[in-house]
């Protein structure tokens, strides 16, 4: 079968359709509180009642008591059935394997139909251990694997059944090709179960049988590399025991914990028969606050870890674990709380948890590296005060030098993105350029689209969109769109400014959310695909992937303007930048509230940003570019070590944030010092600014994710800058860089004039 899930399905089903001479048709489910998601829907088709067991002693008792009441409840035998993983997925406790089979077997009564089963979930179980099904009094009724966890490949699950117990499959109501003998369907409803074997009988449809084949080789691979499933075993659990003793020993140098490790009581890394080599936890800072998941997610990716965060597919172990109660895991769901989604920390709670799984191919390397990691980016080696909000974690405080020569600023450079998440068109020195409300002219009013799934493509995803340039010839009227960044004959393409013709194009519904594009999207936007076969060819041909370029409708002038306009049809697009602070998490982010109140649009804000994470404008400073570089070369030159040596010490462009404006300061008024000030992250403290007599309002922080580490030239990825990033710039657990910002929309509407800005103009900033 597909998997483990269908194996369990499968039994729950035909549990569902027997019918046991007693008590008509149907079960009693009982399932214990480490089991997979999987394992707990179970619980949805079972019409005789179902319960959860909160721990072992519970299991014991209710075993207790049906071996007791045995004699008296002749007309309540309905069959049941108790369903339990061999192995948590979450903290990897393996769970007794024999003891409960065997006395669950012992209430039924001798001669008597039998009505207690047993399901064992072994899927997490089987990829390190063997699993010994010899002993067919203690064996469990159904075992159920999937075998891609074991071997990588086939996707390919397994339902074991002991025999004695297969005659509940024999009422199963559902038959398909080649589970049937016999069929009628013109003028009579018959037919007859295939007879030769109950496998047969279970074979819906064709089977997997390339995957089938290929299950042999995988087998036969295995042993080969590895010997033994006790090898394994071994291997793995030795590992996992040295990185859980590492981890529960971690220490801040204030002599706080750095991880919160979750292991169940019963359970210990010495002794094979209880632990599995998962090790499940969760890291804290020095001075006790959560770590999000998600952001050490994403900086194992760039350290190429892989690991796993989130709520694990276990709702008992999370609930459990973390400390859930139903109404705060109901409570978190209601304000928006999805599994899989970034919103790590509620309330002061972790919502999910980091877990490290080892596999036969794990090796010493791996959990040294995964040490190092911790340790390079959560463990604050300094002794110091507790921080407040000013002192970013890791020990290292964000220098805002004093502004005792107040420096001027002005735009030095304007940054339009005319397809999103491709390369950024430069606004030549001296042409006034016009910001809308929804940004600069022309800004991220294309995009590319995947031809199969319609989700817009990122650079996240493919880099190479990086080398993908834009021209605005607005003389011209065209958008010329070059592969690379030399203009020859075949390289380019060019599309009118003007809205397109409807002749060679076509309305098309996309996904515009690929951050979460395997997840139900409810971001749905409609656009205007072109349908030339050229043009959808020019970018296929590039970037490996079958795409086509696509328009964002006027109306919605790219991903803003429709906030303003009220609209609630769409919800926005995501992009290589979010908006941290308008997220609608409780709890989650501070400064929340105190935006909404200081901010004059604020009221235009509040609710529409809830799923589009951008806002119309990016600003960066030159001399945070420059101090970040500084901090980036003095930590490789102080030993801290880069796991990737190519890009240890190498400074970064600014273009890998991809502002729209990029200030510097201007020393030209200053002559008594040769050489410029220069306030980094100075325009951290900037509530807004004026240029040319137009306000424009501070949203907040750019909240970053790897993304940055794309190089705008040659379209490599590299550790840096998030790896800085994440140690020097991190505020309330999210690395910022930038800050989002917005015109100040006018206090009257009949203030239609547009606002133009130019390379050179001055800035004014406001502090309060
Ligand atoms: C992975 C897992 C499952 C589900 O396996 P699928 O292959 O997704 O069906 C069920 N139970 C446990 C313990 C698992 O680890």
């Amino acid at each position: 079968m597909a998997n483990a899930t269908a194996g369990i399905k499968l039994v729950a089903d035909a549990m569902r359709d027997h019918e046991s001479t007693n008590s008509g048709t149907g079960f009693w489910y009982g399932y214990h509180a480490d089991s997979h998601t999987s394992l707990v829907g179970a619980r949805e088709v079972a019409n005789k009642g179902q319960r959860c067991f909160l721990n072992d002693d519970e299991v014991e008792d209710w075993i207790k008591g049906l071996h007791s009441s045995r004699p008296f409840d002749e007309g309540a035998t309905f069959s049941k059935l108790f369903a339990y993983p061999a192995q948590s997925n979450m903290t990897g406790r393996r769970l007794p394997l024999s003891s409960w089979c065997k006395k669950l077997r012992m209430c039924n009564e001798p001669d008597k139909e039998q009505h207690v089963f047993s399901l064992l979930d072994a899927a997490s179980l089987v990829s390190t251990s063997p699993l010994d099904l010899s002993d067919c009094d203690s064996s469990p009724d159904f075992v159920t694997l999937s075998f891609y966890k074991i071997f990588g490949f086939p996707d390919l699950g397994a339902l074991i059944v002991r025999k004695a117990s297969g005659h509940i499959f024999d009422q199963r109501k559902y038959f398909g090709g080649g589970t049937v003998d016999m069929v009628t369907s013109l003028g009579g409803q018959w037919h007859a179960k295939n007879s030769t074997s109950l496998h047969s009988r279970l074979e819906d449809g064709t089977l997997a049988f390339h995957s089938i084949i290929g299950l042999s080789c995988a087998l036969n691979t295995h042993k080969r590399l590895y010997g033994s499933m006790a090898n394994v075993s071994r291997h793995t659990g030795f590992l996992a025991r040295t990185l859980f003793q590492r981890l529960s020993s971690k220490k801040h140098a204030n002599g706080k914990s750095v991880c919160e490790m979750y292991k169940s009581s019963k359970s210990s890394y010495d002794e094979p028969e209880t632990q599995g080599p998962i090790v499940c936890f969760n890291l804290k800072s020095s001075n006790g606050e959560w770590v999000g998941k998600s952001d050490v997610e994403k900086l194992a990716s760039v350290k190429d870890i892989q690991i796993r965060s989130g709520g694990l597919c276990n709702p008992g172990g999370a609930a459990r674990y973390l400390n859930m109660s139903t109404t705060e895991i109901k409570r978190n769901y209601d304000a928006g709380q999805r599994c899989g989604d970034d919103n790590d920390i509620i309330a002061g709670k972790p919502t999910g948890s980091l877990r490290v799984s080892f596999g036969a191919m794990s090796s010493m390397r791996d959990v040294n590296r995964f040490l190092e990691f911790v340790d390079e980016f959560y463990v604050d080696k300094n002794v110091r005060v507790p921080s407040n909000k000013h002192h970013l974690s890791n020990g290292f405080t964000s220098t805002i030098a004093p502004l005792n020569t107040s420096p001027k600023f002005y735009v030095e450079k304007l940054c339009v993105y005319p397809v999103k998440s491709c390369g950024a068109f430069t606004v030549p020195g001296g042409v006034p350029w016009e910001v809308r409300p929804e940004g600069l002219a022309w800004d991220r009013q294309w995009c590319l689209i995947h031809q199969g799934t319609g989700v817009a493509l990122n650079q996240k995803r493919y880099p190479k969109m990086a080398l993908i340039r834009p021209f605005l010839d607005i003389d011209r009227g065209v958008l010329r769109i070059c592969r690379g960044f030399t203009i020859e004959p075949g390289n380019y393409i060019e599309v009118p400014l003007s809205e397109s013709n409807t002749t060679t194009t076509a309305p098309a519904e996309i996904c515009n959310n690929a951050a979460k594009s395997s997840k139900v999207c409810d971001d749905r936007v409609t656009v205007t695909a072109y349908l030339s076969d050229s043009i959808s060819l020019f970018f296929t041909e590039f970037l490996d992937v079958p795409c086509m370029l696509a328009r964002f409708p006027p109306e919605m002038s790219s991903r803003y303007s429709k906030h303003m306009m009220g609209s609630s049809t769409v919800t926005g697009n995501h992009d290589d930048r979010t908006l941290p602070s308008l997220n609608p998490m409780p709890g989650s982010f501070p400064e929340q509230s105190s935006l909404a109140t200081e901010t004059p649009s604020s009221s235009s804000f509040q609710n529409p940003i809830l799923l589009s994470n951008e806002s119309p404008l990016l600003l960066i400073s030159r001399s945070s570019v420059a101090k970040l570089n500084e901090t980036i070369k003095s930590m490789t030159e102080s030993g801290i070590k880069s796991a990737n040596p190519l890009s240890a010490g190498k400074a970064v462009a600014a273009d890998v944030f991809r502002a729209n404006i990029i200030v510097a300061e201007d020393s030209t008024g200053n002559p008594s010092s040769a050489i410029a000030p220069s306030h980094p992250y100075v325009e951290d403290t900037w509530t807004s600014f004026e240029i040319c007599n137009q306000k424009f309002d501070v949203l907040g922080a750019c909240q970053r994710c790897q993304m940055v580490c794309v190089d705008q030239f040659t379209a490599s990825r590299s550790d840096e800058p998030f790896s800085t990033l994440a140690k020097t710039r991190r505020v309330d657990g999210k690395v910022v860089f930038g800050r989002h910002v917005a015109l100040s929309q006018p206090k009257s509407h009949c203030n239609l004039a547009t606002t133009m800005i130019k390379v050179g103009d001055a800035i004014y900033p406001n502090l309060t």
